[in-house]
């Protein structure tokens, strides 16, 4: 991904041999917020952590966690196209990991084991309970069903949603998250009539497809920027997208002007870096000021 500056980096000046060193492995890695976003974090509790970026070919997930063994590394955010490759490969997960088959976060435990999270669905509801927004006996549709939306939907069972209906253009894999609570859970395909319906007796709409990534805050909006029929939305709906770049995506400007209340994907991700900041060092950093350096290097 392109579009966020390097201005203004600069080497911190207090690391010493006691800094403990932590990152993110991934490939592409070059792009990620993730430093800016966590140093921000460090720098508000005072933890004397700094965070880099790791590129890791594919298929060296292993090496990486030897590599943290053997650098006492404090622990690590793991992205594309790691995530299942760390679930595998950690000594054990937490069950929301192991239900995911995926992990974000790993955390080295008092006994030196490596211990698998996933802070990415409960980033997104603490970012929505951050604006107000309880998930807790909600009737929700989330579109799409790739990562993202699995790690959401994941939160929203265990943090007591009502209903999830999960509407995707590939019916099957939305399937595949019905069984995690098939009173609950329902899968739509994006062209199936009942998604009208859905989404208009819904209390939330998540965006977790990748519809409206990249697009110019400024350009004029076609349907086609749209995850979903802008005229089934309503001034009681909350809009979220997980999209984050652009901040401001053609939906929630689309979702702004019908007057609905609207939860940008920024959000989700400076919360998930403060959950897994509060897992490696017991604090849990500040996010406003995690999400005005994001905001400053997004410009
Ligand atoms: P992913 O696993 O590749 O899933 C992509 C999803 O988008 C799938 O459901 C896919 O449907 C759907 N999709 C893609 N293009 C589409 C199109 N033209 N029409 C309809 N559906 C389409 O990706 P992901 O990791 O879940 O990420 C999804 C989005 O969330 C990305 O924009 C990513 O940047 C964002 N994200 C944000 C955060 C955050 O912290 N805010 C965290 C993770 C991801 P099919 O199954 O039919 O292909």
């Amino acid at each position: 991904m392109r579009g966020w500056r390097r201005t203004g980096v600069s080497a911190p000046s207090n690391i010493t041999a006691h800094t403990r060193v932590v990152g993110v492995i991934g490939h592409p890695v070059r792009h990620s917020l993730s430093p800016v976003i966590h140093n921000a974090g460090f720098r508000s509790t005072s933890a004397d952590y700094v965070y880099v970026a790791f590129d890791v070919a594919p298929g060296k997930a292993d090496a990486a966690l030897e590599a943290v063994r053997t650098f006492d590394i404090a622990g690590l955010s793991v992205t594309m196209p790691h995530k299942s490759d760390v679930a595998r490969a950690v000594d054990r997960l937490v069950p929301s990991a192991e239900r995911l088959d995926s992990v974000n976060t790993v955390e080295v435990g008092e006994d030196g084991a490596l211990i698998g999270h996933s802070t990415d669905g409960d980033g997104l509801v603490s970012s929505l309970e951050h604006n107000d927004v309880s998930v807790s006996g909600q009737d929700i549709v989330v579109l799409g069903a790739g990562g993202a939306a699995r790690s959401v939907i994941d939160a929203f069972i265990r943090r007591g949603s009502r209903s999830i209906t999960v509407v995707n253009r590939t019916l099957e894999s939305a399937r595949r998250t019905e069984k995690w609570d098939p009173a609950r859970v329902r899968a739509l395909e994006a062209t199936d009539d009942d998604v009208r319906h859905a989404v208009k007796g819904s209390r939330i709409v998540v965006n977790a497809t990748s519809i409206g990534m990249g697009l110019s805050p400024r350009a004029e909006i076609s349907p086609s920027d749209l995850p979903v029929d802008i005229n089934w939305l309503n001034p009681e709906q909350i809009i979220v997208d997980l999209v984050y770049h652009p901040i401001d995506t053609p939906l929630l400007r689309s979702a702004r002007a019908a007057r609905c209340k609207v939860v940008d994907g920024l959000g989700m991700l400076v919360h998930q870096a403060a959950l897994q900041q509060k897992i490696w060092t017991g604090l849990f950093p500040d996010v406003d000021e995690m999400t005005r350096a994001a905001v400053r290097a997004l410009r």
